[in-house]
């Protein structure tokens, strides 16, 4: 559960500042509140890797979103057509499969467990609370607030 305290918008801007070396400020954070805490950790860890390899100033984030219900952190080379080396890419790809199955039980509206459901076709990870009103929204013709208490 995010701390009742918890503010998007400065936890956004810390992470900006934290990771700027690999985060460019026109990178979106097009997901939920309940997974910020994962991106922060994960971007902690590619920093890690990077670093390790002497390529945190060689990759650059492309993306953070959801697919197919779960986390994405889109990470690459900043030449295009570079590779990374393959002990890199293996630690890469390794980061990769937390980042996805992290996510995958984790709320991303609250952050509590959670897995993923079928909405009317739109699949999203969720704690059962925000499962239960999803489906509420979706069975009152999808009209007001999504998630409300
Ligand atoms: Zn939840």
């Amino acid at each position: 559960m995010l701390p009742s305290d918890f503010h998007r918008e400065e936890f956004i801007a810390r992470l900006r500042v934290e990771h700027a070396r690999i985060l460019p400020p026109s990178v979106e954070f097009a997901v939920d509140d309940g997974w910020l805490l994962l991106i922060a950790d994960r971007l902690h860890d590619a920093e890690t890797i990077l670093s390790k390899h002497g390529w945190i100033d060689r990759a650059v984030i492309k993306q953070i979103k959801e697919k197919f219900g779960e986390l994405r952190i889109y990470i690459r080379p900043r030449v295009e057509d570079e590779a990374y080396p393959d002990e890199l890419a293996a630690e890469m790809e390794g980061l990769r499969r937390v980042v996805s199955d992290n996510s995958a039980v984790t709320c991303e509206i609250c952050g509590d467990d959670g897995e993923i459901g079928n909405f009317g076709g739109y699949y999203q990870a969720l704690c059962p609370r925000h499962s239960y009103q999803r489906r509420a929204w979706i069975a009152r013709g999808r009209k007001g607030d999504i998630f409300h208490d």
